[in-house]
């Protein structure tokens, strides 16, 4: 018999911390050791030119627990305040640091060995999105949420989003 936990707690266990992942040639590899602050997708039309699909996927996670172990990652993209990431040789886009906003990378989540269990909680920029672009996000906004709004998606995602399931 196991018995309900309604808030699941935000420790390495519940999300089977740490995880593994690389670009798609394999020089690149991650290292993740913090749970994730929030899942999203952004239907932004640079998103779109970025991730050659309909929208990109980003796992915020907290900067200490996110580590390069090999292979030197290169900016691309905008090259303006947004560091976009990839690799080097095969040119994965793998995630963004952003100036001013230095306490999490955003991940593409499509990186990890095991990524079947993310699922975008927020969505961004749907006035962009093709008109048949949907995803499962609880929280859809037109543009990018005011920056006040951040701390109760967080809170939300943290009692809310999904998890790897256990091994
Ligand atoms: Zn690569
Ligand atoms: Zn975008």
């Amino acid at each position: 018999m196991s018995t309900q936990n309604p808030i699941p707690q935000d420790t390495a266990s519940d999300w089977q911390l740490p995880w593994t992942g690389g670009c798609r040639c394999g020089q690149v590899r991650l290292r993740i050791t913090a749970p994730p602050l929030l899942a999203m997708a952004c239907h932004c039309t640079g998103c779109q030119r970025m991730s050659a699909s309909a929208f990109s996927l980003s796992l915020a996670i907290p900067t200490p627990g996110f580590e390069v172990v090999s292979g030197e990652p290169v900016i691309g993209g905008l090259h303006g305040d947004s560091h976009h990431f990839f690799c080097p040789h095969c040119k994965s886009w793998m995630f963004t640091r952003t100036e001013g906003m230095d306490e999490f990378v955003n991940l593409r989540p499509t990186m990890l060995d095991r990524h079947e269990w993310v699922v975008p909680f927020a969505e961004t920029w749907t006035d962009e999105k093709l008109p048949w672009a949907t995803t499962p996000a609880k929280h859809s906004f037109g543009k990018l949420p005011e920056f006040a709004a951040f701390p109760a998606l967080i809170q939300a995602y943290a009692e809310q989003g999904a998890r790897p399931a256990k091994a």
